[in-house]
């Protein structure tokens, strides 16, 4: 017997080619989609709308697949962390993170990540696979199913891995996230570490999303240090491509910069960080870092935090301190590494 179809593994296109091959009209694909992304079916038998005997012959072509819960955490300031189970056993994180109305899903693109950024969890595992777009997509779905009648309003792509060496099946999710979930692409932003080609494509191919770039230091001697990727993709070139990324009107990049003590930390990064970033509409959200168990690397003093974002306001830059959330459950930036325990 051939294997089934994957309803969720179909993009808008397939999907209409699929009903069309079973004699079906097309309006019957609008409702497999409303079902499986609005109303959040986990198998066709949930597809109520459908009568028993198209149930029964869908299901003998057809089914929905599900990333399954394995685990999940709650922290004491409203945070919770979802461990989901992939269908090889693999495992990925996704954080929901409460914060006055907003409620912002932060997912996952990768399992692992392959660009070993020395302050940061995911990148201490190494890569270990991408994410398949319904994977993706999937991660918003269960929260969602899980969580209503409350809805997720933010998503960001902040979780595992590295988006844009993802950058196909990243582009087709985020497709379906804004037209099959119906979440607005201002209220979807994409955090990159820096490669420069997919900043291009992201641009041409989903241009309604926000972009953010993590950039952390201010020399490539830092950089290289602490994220390798700036060796492929030096400061030259990921800040000649912000400067050229179309921004919508009234968007900006957003740029986040971990503070490390004795590392990127000084008065003089901070002056360099605002020349750097001259001319770009932009904001700087001033992450203070999260050590790890066995890492060296520390949170700077408080007054050193404050110290360094009123350089960049003195320059006319919108810099926030932005302090991670979910640390008590290890929810927090750079802190994800698919673990149950
Ligand atoms: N790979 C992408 C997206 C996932 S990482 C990227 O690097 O942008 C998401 C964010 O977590 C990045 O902004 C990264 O700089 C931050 N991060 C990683 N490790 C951290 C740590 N130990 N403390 C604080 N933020 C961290
Ligand atoms: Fe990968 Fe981003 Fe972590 Fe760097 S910070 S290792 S790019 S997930």
């Amino acid at each position: 017997m051939s294997e089934k179809t994957n309803l969720k593994a179909l993009s808008k296109k397939e999907i209409a080619a699929f009903f069309h091959g079973l004699g079906l009209p097309v309006y019957r694909a609008g409702q497999l989609l409303h079902w499986m992304y609005e109303r959040h079916a986990a198998s066709i038998d949930e597809i109520t709308v459908f009568s028993k005997s198209l149930r029964a012959m869908l299901n003998r072509q057809a089914m929905i697949s599900n990333i399954s819960l394995a685990k999940s955490m709650r922290s004491a300031d409203g945070t919770e962390k979802f461990l989901f189970a992939l269908e090889d056993g693999q495992t990925v994180e996704t954080v929901l993170i409460p914060d006055k109305d907003r409620l912002t899903l932060c997912i996952s693109s990768q399992a692992g990540c392959a660009l070993g950024c020395v302050f940061c969890q995911t990148g201490r595992l190494g890569f270990i696979r991408n994410l398949r777009a319904y994977e993706i997509t999937d991660q918003v779905v269960a929260v969602q199913r899980r969580i209503r009648p409350k809805r997720i309003t933010n998503v960001v792509l902040m979780g595992m891995g590295e988006p844009l060496a993802n950058f196909t099946e990243v582009a087709e999710a985020l497709r379906r996230i804004v037209g099959f979930i119906g979440i607005s692409g201002r209220r979807i932003t994409l955090s990159t570490a820096g490669v420069v080609p997919g900043m291009k494509l992201l641009a041409e191919q989903v241009p309604e999303i926000n972009l953010a770039v993590s950039l952390n230091a201010t020399t490539d001697e830092t950089r290289s240090r602490l994220m390798p990727v700036n060796r492929k993709y030096p400061l030259r070139s990921l800040i000649a491509a912000c400067r050229e990324y179309p921004l919508k009107p009234r968007r900006r990049i957003t740029f986040e910069y971990i503070l490390i003590s004795g590392i990127n930390d000084t008065a003089e990064d901070a002056k360099r960080l605002a020349r750097l970033l001259s001319g770009i509409r932009c904001k700087v959200n001033l992450i203070p870092l999260n050590p790890s168990e066995q890492g060296t690397l520390k949170r700077p003093e408080d007054s050193r935090i404050l110290a360094f974002q009123k350089v960049l306001t003195d320059n006319h830059m919108t810099a926030l301190i932005r302090e991670s959330r979910g640390q008590d459950i290890f929810a927090a930036c750079g802190q994800l590494r698919g673990r149950t325990t």
